[in-house]
Parts: structure tokens; sequence; C-alpha cells
């Protein structure tokens, strides 16, 4: 890595907040991955902005990181440069029936802002442990609800190094899709419309629905949630359940037990063994029911 690119950056967020050689495993909800050369806590966008502006003039790589809740980072790392917004750029304010919230605001904080200001709509996205910006980039969603049923504009950071805002109908949100990441945007800060609703009722539905996700899902064990995308007419889970896979372990990798759809870290699983293990699924659900499953999760690094 450039030594000039590394004092520039550290010129511009200080010694605290510029990270070399950053174990990825610590950033990611799979606990895997390699290295990331550097890695940066910025607190405002204008540094976001600032960072993007020298990583293209030094001609560097660089990555936005939310949570890290939807990722696998290769045992290799990442060589380039991860900007992280979970943490530093996580403001959440109440606005009559909306919440604007900064990109690094985890969806679990503005659930809890919403059900104390009595506004209904975002209980589904409140056991999704991923950021604003990487849930409105991915169109999260769970329990019938989506992000882009309650969005109302992103403010991103364009392709030219603009800041837009954008509203939520231009931004053509699909499954697990949208515009930001066709694109390549950055969401800096996004607005949220609710509705005002019975505050017992919220707490009643975010409670139901956080006993649904400790009945059905491993979150005992780190994972990137659902694997695969559901594809058209089935569900990735009780595809890979019926081919036989269910408890399917390679390496430290594991089909979970307790719900097919995901793969867990059993401990020590290198981003090799689950890449492998997702082959071998992919391959084992192709040959018996001709479906082909997309991987959900996203790659970073060299695989
Ligand atoms: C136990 C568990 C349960 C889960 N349940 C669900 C569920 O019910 N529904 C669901 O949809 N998902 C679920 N997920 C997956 C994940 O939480 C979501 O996809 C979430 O939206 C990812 O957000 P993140 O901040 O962690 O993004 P990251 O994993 O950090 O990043 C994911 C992608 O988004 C991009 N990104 C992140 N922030 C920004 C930004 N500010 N601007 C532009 N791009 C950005 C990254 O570059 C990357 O490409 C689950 C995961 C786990 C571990």
């Amino acid at each position: 890595m450039k030594q000039r690119l590394i004092e520039e950056l550290t010129e511009l967020l200080g010694n605290d907040r510029v990270l070399t050689n950053e174990p990825m495993s610590r950033h990611t909800t799979f606990r895997i991955g390699g290295p990331a050369d550097l890695f940066l806590l910025p607190n405002t966008v204008e540094e976001i902005k600032k960072i993007r502006e020298i990583c293209i003039q030094e001609q560097e790589s660089y990555f936005i990181l939310g949570n890290g809740s939807n990722l696998l980072v290769s045992d290799s790392g990442f060589r380039g440069v991860i900007i992280q917004t979970y943490r530093n750029l996580a403001q959440i304010q109440v606005e009559e029936d909306c919440i604007r919230a900064q990109a690094g605001a985890l969806l679990s904080g503005i659930a809890q802002a919403a059900k104390a200001a009595s506004l209904t709509g975002f209980e589904f996205a409140a056991g999704i442990p991923g950021t604003l910006g990487g849930a409105v980039v991915m169109n999260a969603g769970a329990y019938g609800g989506e992000m882009k049923d309650v969005l109302k504009e992103a403010t991103v950071l364009d392709s030219e190094g603009q800041i837009r805002r954008i509203p939520a109908g231009k931004l053509a949100m699909g499954y697990r899709t949208s515009v930001i990441k066709e694109a390549g945007y950055m969401v800096l800060e996004a607005v949220i419309s609710l509705k005002k609703g019975d505050p017992d009722q919220i707490r009643e539905t975010m409670k139901d629905l956080t006993q649904r996700r400790i009945s059905k899902q491993p979150l005992e064990y780190p994972s990137a949630g659902s694997t695969f995308k559901r594809p058209e007419g089935y569900f990735a889970g009780k595809l890979i359940m019926d081919s036989g896979l269910r408890g399917y372990t390679h390496g430290g990798a594991q089909v979970s037990e307790k719900h097919c759809g995901f793969v867990i870290n059993t401990g020590g699983a290198t981003a090799r063994d689950v890449c492998e293990l997702m082959e071998h699924v992919q391959k084992t659900v192709y040959e018996k029911y001709n479906v082909k499953l997309e991987p959900e999760v996203k790659f970073l690094g060299d695989f």
C-alpha cells in the first residue's frame, strides 16, 4: 500500500481512526476474513467524500462496510481501503412520522426509536442485524416487510462524487437489489416514513418476531443470515434440506441443522470452507431439483 495514501488518510482522520492490517473477522458476523490493508472510521459525510476522492486519486480500491452481516471476506483479506459507517455515522432523529438516520445506524436502534415514538411499520426490521445503509442497498426484508415499503428517500454519494437526495420511487428497489447497488453509490443517510401506532401493539409485534427468529434461526452461531437468495417458486432452506444436506459440514462451515438456509461457522471456519460448502450445496441442489441457488451473501477479496 502506498505510503502517501496512508499519510493523506491519517492527516484527514488522525491515527486512531486509521487501522492497518485490520482483521476483517472482527467486523463480520461470520467472524471470518483476513486483514484489510486499511480500515477507516470516518465520523462525517465530508470525511467519507474526501476518503473517496483520495482513493480515486491514488488509484486505490475502496469498499463501504456496514455491520458486515451479509459479507464473506476472503482468508487473504482485502487489498485496499475499508470505510466503515457502523458506530461513528449512526445518528437517529425522529421527525414527526418519519425517522432520519445516518447510514451506520443499526436497524435495531431505528426500531427502538420508532417504538419509543409510537411509530409503526418498522417492526419487521428490528431483528435484522445490519445498518441502515446496508439495508437500503440490499432492500433488506423480513416477515412480509421490506425496506422499499418504508423508505422515503436516501442521500447518497454518487459515482461522480456528488451528494444527491433520491426519492425512494427512483431507486428501483427489488428483491435484494436497488439502483444504489447497481450503480455503486454510497448511502449516507435515509429517511424512513412510518405511521402513528399503538405502542403496546408495536412492542408485542417486535417481541413476537424476535421470538420467531430465536426459535427458527441459529443465532447462537456466527453466520451471515440466509446464504442464498430465495429462488422463484421455492425456499432455499427447504431445497437444501430436501437435498439431504441438513448438518452437512465442510471444515468449520456447516449447513445449519436448525435452519438449512443458513451456513454457520461452527468455530474456526475459513472463507474457503464456506465457499466450498456453498459450491457443494449449489451443485447438489441443481442436480436434484434443477434449481440454481444464487448467493445472497456478498463476497469481498480474492476467492
Ligand atoms: C442472523 C442474521 C439474520 C439476518 N436476517 C436477515 C433478514 O431477515 N432479512 C434480510 O434482508 N437480511 C438479513 N440478514 C442479512 C443482513 O443483516 C442484511 O443484508 C443487512 O441489510 C446487511 O447490512 P450490513 O450493514 O451488515 O451490510 P454489510 O454486510 O456491511 O454490507 C453488505 C453490502 O452492502 C454494502 N453497503 C453497506 N453499507 C453501505 C452504504 N452505506 N452504502 C452503500 N453500500 C453499503 C456493502 O458494500 C456490501 O456490498 C441477516 C444476517 C444475519 C447474520
